[in-house]
């Protein structure tokens, strides 16, 4: 199945679906972690504009349209967020220098879930840049800072970790502190070294390469699998295993690890979980690495 050019596919900005993907005994819903516009560039890394323009078309600033979807797994007793979006905090300055076109709404998506936010158990992160971790600390109405999840244990890799609390030049600009410190203090972390399975079936494993402390969610029920990637895999514009990000750190380990886990998962006839893919939220690859099935199916995306 060809990429198509999302611009001309009458994009709707939106994430929020109420229709869940179902793997098994278990649901996964995405939901909305805020939207926003990147550089067309920084994107695709080293792919000539030539080549990703194809597929994708970008506006006069050079930037596309990208969300930050939330999933919600929902397994029989548990309900587990992955990723926490942009969070509420941005600052008008920073709204505008990220483009952001949607602003985050988990709380209300999840009010619309028949869910509060006290209602998840689990938190997590694939990773600690601020796209994905800014929803961990939101602000109340009245501007104070509050835990986004109160009850839930948020598990995240000791390489992110260390990163987190001592960071390199580079990762001082993308780990934000007021999406920590507050989580330091009042949240309960659950430090990971490697693989672990937090509840029967969903299962992090320890990736690297985007950076140090990058991890992947595996969900399994019932034979029925889904893997989530976070940024090794952002959309399904980045099938080819070559098509990375400017922003990984570590671009050769996010290559190798892409086409061990195309191997692995597709083997299982995986689905796919997207984060930042404004139009295809799940996806399965063919044995030569070619989407070959998406989710959602549904009208709006008929033409895909
Ligand atoms: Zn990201």
């Amino acid at each position: 199945m060809e990429s198509q050019n999302y611009l001309s596919h009458n994009y709707q900005n939106k994430t929020m679906t109420n229709t869940p993907l179902i793997l098994g005994d278990f649901q996964i819903y995405w939901i909305n972690g805020g939207h926003f516009r990147l550089d067309g560039g920084t994107m695709f890394g080293a792919v000539p504009k030539v080549l990703w323009s194809r597929k994708c078309e970008a506006d006069a600033d050079n930037t596309l349209p990208f969300t930050n979807d939330v999933l919600l797994v929902r397994t029989p007793k548990h309900n587990i967020i992955i990723d926490t979006g942009l969070g509420n905090k941005l600052t008008e300055k920073q709204l505008s220098i990220f483009q952001v076109t949607s602003p985050w709404s988990v709380y209300s998506d999840l009010t619309e879930l028949g869910l509060s936010r006290q209602d998840i158990d689990f938190v997590l992160l694939t990773h600690c840049d601020f796209d994905h971790a800014g929803g961990i600390v939101m602000h109340d109405t009245e501007g104070n800072e509050e835990l986004t999840f109160p009850g839930a244990v948020h598990c995240l890799q000791k390489a992110e970790w260390e990163d987190v609390e001592n960071p390199c030049h580079r990762a001082q600009s993308t780990y934000w502190p007021d999406n920590f410190n507050f989580l330091k203090e009042e949240g309960t972390i659950e430090i990971i070294e490697g693989d672990l399975e937090v509840v029967p079936g969903v299962t992090l494993r320890h990736t690297g390469g985007h950076t140090r402390g990058h991890q992947l969610v595996e969900m399994h029920s019932k034979g029925k699998t889904a893997v989530h990637l976070g940024d090794l895999f952002p959309t399904h514009f980045h099938t080819n295993p070559l098509w990375i990000m400017a922003y990984d750190n570590f671009p050769l380990e996010v290559i190798d690890r892409k086409e061990e886990y195309f191997r692995h998962y597709q083997q299982l006839d995986s689905w796919f979980t997207f984060y930042h893919d404004p139009l295809v939220k799940a996806c399965k690859l063919d044995h030569q690495g070619s989407m070959n099935t998406i989710w959602p199916t549904g009208p709006n995306h008929q033409s895909l």
